[in-house]
């Protein structure tokens, strides 16, 4: 399929090229050090995790171990009091651990074994990607040094409590703001020093090259599951797919295995409490181009050019940018990236507890408050909508800011 000049037949083997640039975004902006350790990894990359060893040995890994294939659920009840339109959810909040991001922590911890390293190292915030690779970790009998703000690791005491359980070493941080920016800084510090025996792990389609790229191909797994299993289950192709963007890992895997078909994409972005700076994260939708954290792509800046102070009510889209694939698509108009707010947000959370019994993540809430728009908007069609994770952890803070509806 060809999309306003773009070979969709082709599209994975020219995006990204080779020095990671998906049109003008992407790249490597990172001390010479770093890049040294970064280009070890993309040759291991493309040499071990094209391997039919790997390739074979992961796909094991997810069945045996995360419970893959996760299924397709139609919501028959939500569904029926929006009107005709038939919305369905990719279930990766029945993924071992409860969402999506184990998906590529696997994929990066196998990576790390087959390469001869014997620790991981990463940076969280919320602490949603720290228990997914302190897992992967333990899986693979590998050390797992996870760098977390000390504001956080107060914030966030169940999921350093199972980082710990898990066998990871949580190291504070508490120098400046002491939360994930600060986090962000001395995991790249330690990186630095120990490259030889660690891996950095990163927690979504974003950083320098390979990191976009290698992430994105570890979540393919949900968009080719998916695809497959709603044509088998309804005999076509869904009209629309819908999924949340923080850093944009879900999205970009759930998406990859839609490009080529005739299907409308849309990603969502958190409005927050609105359109001011400052309250809200919708880096596509309202930010420009600049470099962060090692990668270009569109982002929120304050006044100086800096990464702005950025608002979710999901910790987990509380980023003031998005992985360059994602500012890619959204400037070809391959993909429409909208918003939806915090109140539209916490309505999705209910309706879907109450209709589905299904309580998802705040994060995939924000898929479903926009899945139920669009089918208002449609009125007739299919939506299938990537529920990233589940709501175990936003049960609590939903019941004391929003109580029960
Ligand atoms: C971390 C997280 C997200 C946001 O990350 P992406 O990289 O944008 O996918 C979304 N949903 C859940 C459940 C998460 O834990």
């Amino acid at each position: 399929m060809n999309f306003n000049g773009i070979d969709f037949d082709t599209y994975f083997k020219n995006y990204p090229d080779a020095n990671g640039y998906f049109g003008k975004y992407g790249g490597s902006y990172i001390p010479n050090d770093l890049q040294k350790a970064m280009n070890e990894i993309t040759e291991a990359y493309f040499t071990i995790c094209k391997s039919s060893k790997f390739v074979s040995e992961l796909r094991r890994i997810r069945k045996e171990f995360q419970g893959r294939p996760t299924p397709i659920s139609h919501l028959e009840r939500l569904s029926s009091s929006l009107g005709n339109v038939q919305l369905y959810v990719k279930r990766e909040d029945l993924n071992h651990t409860g969402a999506h991001k184990l998906n590529h922590c696997m994929g990066e911890a196998l990576l790390a074994k087959y390469m001869g390293k014997k620790k991981v190292i990463a940076e969280t915030g919320a602490g949603q990607h720290g228990v997914a690779l302190a897992t992967a970790a333990a899986y693979f009998g590998l050390q797992c040094d996870i760098y977390m703000g000390s504001v956080d690791i107060k914030k966030q005491a169940p999921n350093v409590a199972r980082m710990k359980i898990l066998g990871a070493n949580v190291v504070e941080v508490t120098h400046g703001l002491a939360t994930l920016k600060e986090a962000v800084d001395a995991a790249f510090e330690a990186y630095t020093k120990e490259y030889k025996d660690a891996i950095y792990c990163i927690g979504s389609v974003v950083g320098p090259h390979p990191f976009p790229m290698m992430v994105r191909d570890f979540q393919s797994v949900v968009g080719i599951e998916a695809r497959e299993q709603f044509i088998e289950m309804t005999g076509e192709l869904p009209d629309a797919i819908v999924a949340c963007v923080g850093g944009g890992s879900n999205a970009a895997g759930f998406f990859s295995g839609f490009l080529n078909d005739p299907v409308d994409i849309y990603g969502v972005e958190p409005l927050g409490r609105g359109e001011k700076l400052g309250d809200h994260a919708a880096s596509l939708t309202y930010g420009s181009e600049g470099v962060m954290h090692g990668f270009n792509s569109i982002m929120l800046k304050d006044s100086n050019g800096e990464p702005a102070p950025v608002y979710s009510v999901a910790s987990g889209l509380d980023y003031p940018s998005s992985g360059p694939e994602h500012a890619f698509l959204h400037d070809i108009g391959r993909v429409k990236y909208d918003v939806v707010n915090d109140e539209q947000t916490i309505d999705a959370f209910y309706a879907l507890s109450r209709l589905e019994g299904i309580i998802p993540a705040i994060e995939s809430a924000h898929a479903v408050a926009y899945g139920v728009k669009l089918a208002q908007k449609m009125g007739k069609g299919s939506v299938l909508i990537n529920l990233s994770g589940r709501g175990d952890k936003d049960m609590d803070y939903i019941i004391e800011k929003y109580g029960i509806r």
